[in-house]
This record gives structure tokens, C-alpha cells and sequence, in this order.
């Protein structure tokens, strides 16, 4: 598909969780209470309007489970929260887990190999 096309759901979804892990990785290392409800609140907002209606269904109900609420205390714990629930999409889809061990690396400071300095 030419790339002035519209998006299919594969194209937002990679452009999505590069917009998303690119913001849990400038997300400031301790956040202030103002922060984490700032960001608790473009979470829910975001899982409501995310033009793929079925993903976005799947991705509340994940989130609202308890043992998946969103952690927004700092950037390692959004970061590493923000990885699960990627992970959770990438099994549903029959794709391999990435290390969260590695998100930094991926999102922030560039691979340790420096391949991306
Ligand atoms: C909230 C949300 C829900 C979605 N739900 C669906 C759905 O129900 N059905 C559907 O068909 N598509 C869904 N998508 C899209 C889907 O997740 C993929 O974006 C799409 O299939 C394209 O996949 P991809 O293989 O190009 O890589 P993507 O999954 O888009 O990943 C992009 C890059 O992120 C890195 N990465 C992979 N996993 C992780 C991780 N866990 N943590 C950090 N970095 C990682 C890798 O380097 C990868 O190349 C959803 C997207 C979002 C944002």
C-alpha cells in the first residue's frame, strides 16, 4: 500500500505504541501526583477513542482488571507496565513476548550493541 494511503489497522497500531513507548520513556523517573493523574486520565481517554473499536474494547477491558491497572509512579514502572500490556496484544495475536528487560534499550537509550548511536 503507497504510503499516502489511510492506515490500516497495522500501521496504527505501529505507530501507536511508538507514540505510547516514546511517552513512558520521557516520562519523568519519579512523577509528581499531578502527573500520574494526568496520565491515568489520557489513558482512559485514549482506550476509549483508539480508531480500531474492537482493539480498543479488548484494551479496556484489560486495563480495568485489577491486576492490570495502569502504573504511573515513574518511568521504569509505566514503562515496564506499558510493555506487559503490548506483550498481552502481541500473544493475543499469535506474536512472539518481547523482553521487558529491553524497553529502554528499544524506546530510549538505543541498543547496548550501539547500532543506534
Ligand atoms: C492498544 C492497542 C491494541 C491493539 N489491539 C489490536 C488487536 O486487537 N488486533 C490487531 O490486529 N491489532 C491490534 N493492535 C495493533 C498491533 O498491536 C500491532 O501494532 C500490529 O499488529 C503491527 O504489529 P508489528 O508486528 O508491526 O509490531 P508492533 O506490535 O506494532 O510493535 C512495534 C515495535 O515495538 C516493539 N515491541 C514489540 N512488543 C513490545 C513490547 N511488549 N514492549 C515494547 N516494545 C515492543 C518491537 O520493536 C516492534 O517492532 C493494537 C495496537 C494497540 C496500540
Amino acid at each position: 500500500m503507497p504510503d499516502d494511503c489511510p492506515p490500516d489497522v497495522n500501521a496504527i497500531g505501529r505507530a501507536t505504541w511508538t507514540f505510547l513507548h516514546s511517552v513512558a520513556a520521557q516520562y519523568p523517573d519519579q512523577a509528581t501526583p499531578a502527573q500520574q493523574v494526568e496520565m491515568l486520565s489520557f489513558l482512559r481517554i485514549f482506550s476509549r477513542v483508539y480508531p480500531c473499536w474492537h482493539c480498543a474494547e479488548d484494551f479496556r477491558v484489560w486495563i480495568s482488571k485489577t491486576e492490570n491497572e495502569p502504573k504511573v509512579g515513574g518511568r521504569a514502572e509505566f514503562g515496564n507496565w506499558l510493555c506487559g500490556a503490548h506483550n498481552e496484544v502481541n500473544v493475543k495475536l499469535g506474536k512472539p513476548a518481547f523482553d521487558c528487560a529491553l524497553w529502554q534499550e528499544r524506546w530510549r537509550d538505543g541498543w547496548k550493541d550501539g547500532r543506534c548511536d
